[in-house]
């Protein structure tokens, strides 16, 4: 190996051990390409960690991996969703797959029907039956029971297989939905005789309502898994409810899939204050894998979702729910880690996850966007006010100078007409996203107007 060559790959194991910008687009790499190089080296001299792996409760005969690899925010090339980026997406799952993952979730309405394709597409080069596909039905656009089953066939198309591992049933949150949907309609009746034919393996729910319906329903099949939306944050809120939904399903004995572990990225970075509490406690341990250990620390959780759009991500989550390094927490670090989440709390933010089922927005808000913004302020208790530590012209001029910088006119929260259009689409009930949009365009206006009345200049 020449000086250079051994140069390069000293600068690879730096950008393997995260010495990089963590949030980079290549993340640590210099460029695509030498991202794209390493994955491919590491057929060679393989990352040290492989996920812990347990029989499907559903199938004992077959072992599933902890982490399953979620396809909702897949690797994207452009600006579109749609765009996705086939040979880095190819990469992080032959990288996934590699280090035991082998679960691998789609769903009609990832990146606009192109996951499914996406997914076909990098899937058949393993061997099928070493991993497990799930999709789901979008019980929400299924009018008839003939839409159900144009759906159905077209999802085998797009993911190129002639069965499922795992169907399940999509953001269940009404009886009315579910009832007319999968009864009237005759539509659970008509999956369970593709599952006789062999064209379904297993029947499972993503369940976003109450712990009332859960238990309405959680006993009207043997679910392989429902999957609910389970991590720290929304452990013990009102309207979440993830602890009272796992606690039905543990007292059903129906396995526990686990979706936004990281509550869409918040629970990887928090806010200031519970960074503080965690990096004093654990200076080398990051937030990612505090969440990701809270999660599985649970013992009836057998899957935990995550959409990977990234390399870091999958090296991480990979060892952190691996057999050589997971660990549950500890009951001190229980206790710190309840600490800082009740510090997060302290200010309220949109609970908006960043799944982006709602965009395009035909009026060109660009809706998860303007929430990460907003709630970058306001979960640091750096929003401007009238009065107290906050209310200074420097934080005003700074906050309207940042929000006309990221958001060019046309895609703000000025440009809402409150249309509704997004509201069917987004699973986050605890929100309604035109309201927000008035609050967060009223409060802007405000500060404005606070900024130019004190003398501020524009
Ligand atoms: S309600 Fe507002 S944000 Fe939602 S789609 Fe309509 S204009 Fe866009
Ligand atoms: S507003 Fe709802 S649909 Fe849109 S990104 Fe946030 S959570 Fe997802």
């Amino acid at each position: 190996m020449s000086c250079g060559d051994c140069e390069m790959t000293r600068r690879r194991v730096l950008a393997l051990l995260g010495l990089g910008a963590a949030g980079s687009a290549w993340c640590g790499f210099r460029s695509r390409t030498e991202l794209v190089d390493f994955l491919d080296e590491d057929e060679k001299n393989p990352y040290p960690f492989h996920v812990i792996r347990k029989p499907f409760p559903a199938d004992p005969s077959r072992e599933v991996s902890l982490l399953g690899y979620g396809g909702i925010r897949l690797p994207i090339k452009g600006r579109q969703k749609t765009q996705l980026d086939y040979e880095v997406g190819g990469k992080l799952f032959d990288f996934a797959y590699r280090h035991g993952v082998n679960y691998f979730d789609t769903g009609w309405v990832y990146h606009d029907g192109e996951g499914e394709k996406f997914f076909g597409h990098q899937l058949k080069k393993y061997p099928r039956e070493k991993i497990f596909i799930a999709d789901k039905m979008p019980t929400w656009l299924v009018k008839s029971l003939d839409d159900a089953k144009k759906f159905f066939e077209e999802q085998l198309k797009r993911c190129q297989v002639e069965y499922f591992d795992n169907y399940l049933l999509h953001s269940i949150h009404s009886r009315e939905e579910y009832d007319r949907v999968y009864k009237k309609f005759g539509v659970m009746d008509w999956l369970k005789e593709q599952k006789e034919k062999g064209r379904i393996r297993h029947i499972g729910m993503s369940f976003h309502g109450k712990e009332d319906l859960l238990k309405e329903i959680v006993g009207d099949y043997p679910w392989s898994l429902v999957l609910i939306q389970f991590n720290a944050i929304d452990y013990d809120s009102a309207w979440f409810q993830s602890k009272k939904l796992y606690d039905v399903l543990s007292a059903h004995k129906v396995p526990v899939a686990v979706m936004e572990p990281l509550a869409g990225g918040r629970v990887a970075t928090l806010n200031a204050k519970a960074r503080r509490i965690l990096k004093a406690a654990a200076p080398d341990k990051s937030l990612a894998s505090w969440g990701f250990r809270f999660v599985a620390s649970h013992p009836d959780v057998a899957l935990i979702l995550s959409g990977m759009g990234k390399f870091a991500h999958v090296k991480e989550n990979v060892a952190t729910l691996s057999q050589e390094a997971f660990k549950p927490l500890s009951e001190d670090e229980k206790e710190t880690y309840k600490k800082a989440i009740a510090a997060f709390r302290e200010f309220a933010t949109v609970p908006c996850t960043g799944c982006r089922y709602c965009m395009p927005c035909p009026y060109g808000v660009n809706i998860p966007d303007v929430f990460a913004w907003y709630n970058g302020y306001a979960g640091d208790g750096l929003l401007p006010a009238d009065e107290g530590p906050n209310a200074t012209q420097e934080l005003r001029k700074r906050f309207l100078a940042d929000y006309a910088r990221r958001f060019p006119q046309g895609t703000r929260a000025e440009n809402c007409i409150g249309c509704q259009k997004c509201l069917v689409a987004c699973p986050q009930w605890t929100f309604r996203i035109p309201t927000e949009m008035a609050k967060i365009d009223k409060f802007v206006a405000h500060v404005r107007e606070t900024y130019v009345a004190q003398g501020g200049w524009l």
